[in-house]
């Protein structure tokens, strides 16, 4: 694996291009000028993988799209030490992200040839988020509870685990949408049956499923 300097220079380009989009917190732009996107990827995606768009990552899934992912996480003001939990570990990207931020992280995903990818890259990168394969609906009931939440994949309806897993004071962010049109939503938990919910604009992710393969 090799971070030449032509990649280091494009993903300080990308950075500059997602913060013209309005991602303000310096935090998440410099957790994603530090992490070789293109790691992530098939070789033959190598060059392109500065662009600010989504990429295939193996069955059927994707990477999503820089803004995307800054978006989702500055939504989950994530401070360092806090313990999040992501659903859809896809191929640990975002994870990586929220490391980098210094969080404790969990991931769930639910593509035992992903979970297995994504543990393997990330073991070599030096990064070691905990990393579960599993059905993400049920969230992570051992390790909970939880200060923050990230689904990124589009689910239906909210999974009533992820609400129940958080800590008083803790925040779900979920794209809720069927089809491929999701709305960006966030849950405040107030009380133990109180939430305040917010919606961000739409977004196109790959469904939420419920069921492991
Ligand atoms: N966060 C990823 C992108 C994920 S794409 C990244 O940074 O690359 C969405 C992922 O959610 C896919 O890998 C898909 O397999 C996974 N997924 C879908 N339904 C799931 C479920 N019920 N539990 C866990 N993972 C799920």
């Amino acid at each position: 694996m090799i971070d030449s300097y032509r990649h280091q220079g494009l993903r300080r380009k990308l950075v500059q291009t997602i913060k013209s989009k309005g991602i303000s917190d310096d935090r998440v732009l410099s957790a994603m000028e530090k992490i070789p996107r293109h790691y992530f990827m098939d070789s033959s995606f190598t060059e392109i993988a500065y662009q600010d768009k989504p990429f295939p990552i193996g069955l059927g899934q994707t990477i999503s799209q820089p803004y995307t992912v800054a978006f989702q996480t500055e939504l989950l003001k994530v401070e360092p030490g806090q313990k999040v939990l992501e659903i859809g570990t896809g191929s640990g990207y975002q994870a990586c992200v929220l490391v980098e931020m210094g969080a404790r992280v969990f991931s769930v995903e639910r593509h035992r040839e992903l979970h297995r990818k994504s543990k393997a890259l990330l073991g070599q990168m030096g990064y070691h988020p905990k990393l579960f394969y599993g059905d993400g609906y049920e969230g992570l009931p051992a390790y909970a509870p939880f200060d923050k939440i990230l689904v990124t994949a589009g689910a239906s309806e909210t999974p009533p685990a992820l609400l129940q897993q958080l800590n008083i004071g803790g925040m779900l962010v979920i794209p809720l949408g069927k089809g491929s049109n999701q709305v960006m939503t966030r849950f405040t938990k107030i009380s133990e049956n109180d939430f305040e919910k917010e919606e961000f604009g739409h977004f196109r992710f790959v469904p939420l499923l419920g069921k492991k393969t």
